[in-house]
């Protein structure tokens, strides 16, 4: 049982290329309920290091190495179908591919020659873990308040201390993309991005265990010694590196709410056909229809919403990040809805630990918070309105 809705990837906004691919994702993450099952009884740390082994072995991640042949983080429209098939398989599975191409994603579009050719080739294979630290706890909807400091020193080198805040894979990962206060200009002038391995003296880390457990903690820097090549792209355009990335993935977080959404919709579906009541089933009753129809409209305004903005994102649309924060908005709350619906149809059945319901209960909620709180980002979309009043009118 698939997540991809066959409809909407019959619109132009994919071509047979992406139809391919949400079949194949969608049948293999179909043929590992296994992985799936080992992966909930295994400790989070070890489950993500085994997925991520084995999606690199299964070839998913192939496309954050661009130097080899297959998709790539270019193709958003291909990590969202991954994202969503995998969400609707297991949580952590969508974790572990979507951490590692958010941590490859600025290496290949910002990397050196040398940094590509050190990390991409790992990255893509599943051998190394990545993960991207920007946010502490001064500084998480607000970037430009990055404190983190990375001083130069007289040969060259960068020493940073400070702490990171929240951040995913930080147990397990190999490389950090690290973004830190170098000093060039004020606020947001004055970040950059640095790659920092994680066996680097005076890194340490400390777990955080979240609601729905997962390879999650915090950095802290203690006189932490940096070659001057751990520079990623030009000082004083860490800022730049970090919104390129945020305002991309947007889109695919949406996907994966899609995922969850879609899940929490077959199972509660399944579920009122199958529940005798009144000498009926849940089904047959009208309101219980309402809930189940809401949900469907919904995943289809959502699965809409992902498909354009990736789409806008591919063919270089100027307007493609105001999508990008819409598509995740509307997915993101819409899923949280979804679930919700899911479990009060499902009734005492729904809240069981570890049932489906559950689970997804625990794991959408996160979707709404990172890379973009729902506040932040209808922000920034009402940031857009004049402008799109007036493009409409010399419009017309
Ligand atoms: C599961 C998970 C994984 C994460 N992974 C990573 C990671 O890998 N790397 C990383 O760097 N970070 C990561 N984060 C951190 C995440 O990016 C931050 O939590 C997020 O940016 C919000 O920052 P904050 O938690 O400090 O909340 P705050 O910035 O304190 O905001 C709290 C709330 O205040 C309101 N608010 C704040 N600013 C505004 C505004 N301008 N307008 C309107 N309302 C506003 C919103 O309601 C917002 O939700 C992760 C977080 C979670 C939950």
């Amino acid at each position: 049982m698939t997540s991809h809705d066959p409809e909407i990837l019959g619109l132009p906004f994919y071509d047979d290329a992406h139809r391919a691919l949400a079949a194949e994702a969608g049948a293999w993450c179909d043929a590992h309920l296994v992985l799936w099952e080992e992966t909930r009884e295994a400790d989070p740390d070890a489950a993500g290091r085994r997925l991520v082994r084995t999606l690199g072995e299964a070839g998913w991640l192939a496309g954050l190495n661009p130097a080899e042949p297959g998709d790539h983080p270019g193709d958003l429209r291909a990590v969202c179908l991954r994202r969503e098939a995998l969400a609707y398989a297991e949580d952590l599975a969508d974790f572990a591919y979507s951490i590692q191409a958010l941590s490859a994603t600025p290496i290949i579009r910002f990397g050196s020659e040398r940094q590509r050719a050190d990390w991409l080739p790992g990255l893509a294979a599943g051998t190394l873990i990545g993960a991207f630290a920007v946010s502490e706890k001064e500084a998480g909807s607000d970037l430009a308040a990055v404190a983190l400091s990375a001083t130069k020193d007289a040969d060259g080198s960068y020493v940073l201390d400070g702490r990171k805040a929240w951040i995913a894979n930080a147990t397990i990962a190999d490389v950090f993309v690290v973004i830190a206060r170098t000093g060039e200009g004020p606020g947001a002038l004055g970040l950059s991005a640095l790659l920092v391995p994680a066996d680097t003296p005076g890194l340490r880390v400390e777990p955080v265990d979240a609601t729905a457990p997962r390879s999650f903690g915090q950095l802290s820097f203690e006189d932490c010694r940096l070659p001057a090549e751990a520079l990623l792209g030009r000082p004083g355009r860490g800022f730049v590196v970090a919104v390129d990335l945020l305002e991309r993935f947007r889109t695919t977080v949406g996907a994966a709410a899609l995922g969850f959404a879609r899940r929490a919709h077959d199972t509660a579906l399944a579920h009122t056909r199958a529940r005798e009541a009144y000498g009926a089933t849940l089904f047959d009753l009208q309101l219980v229809k309402g809930r189940l129809a809401d949900m469907e409209i919904t995943l289809n305004a959502s699965a809409l919403m992902v498909a354009r903005a990736a789409w806008e994102t591919d063919r270089g649309s100027r307007s493609f990040a105001r999508h990008s924060n819409m598509a995740k908005v509307y997915a993101t709350e819409a899923a949280q809805r979804t679930v919700d619906d899911a479990v009060q149809l499902l009734g005492a059945a729904g809240i069981v630990r570890d049932g489906v319901t559950e689970r997804l209960y625990r794991q959408i909620r996160s979707l709404r918070i990172y890379e973009g709180s729902t506040d932040v980002l209808r922000m920034a979309i009402a940031g857009s309105l004049d402008m799109r009043r007036a493009a409409r009118v010399a419009a017309a």
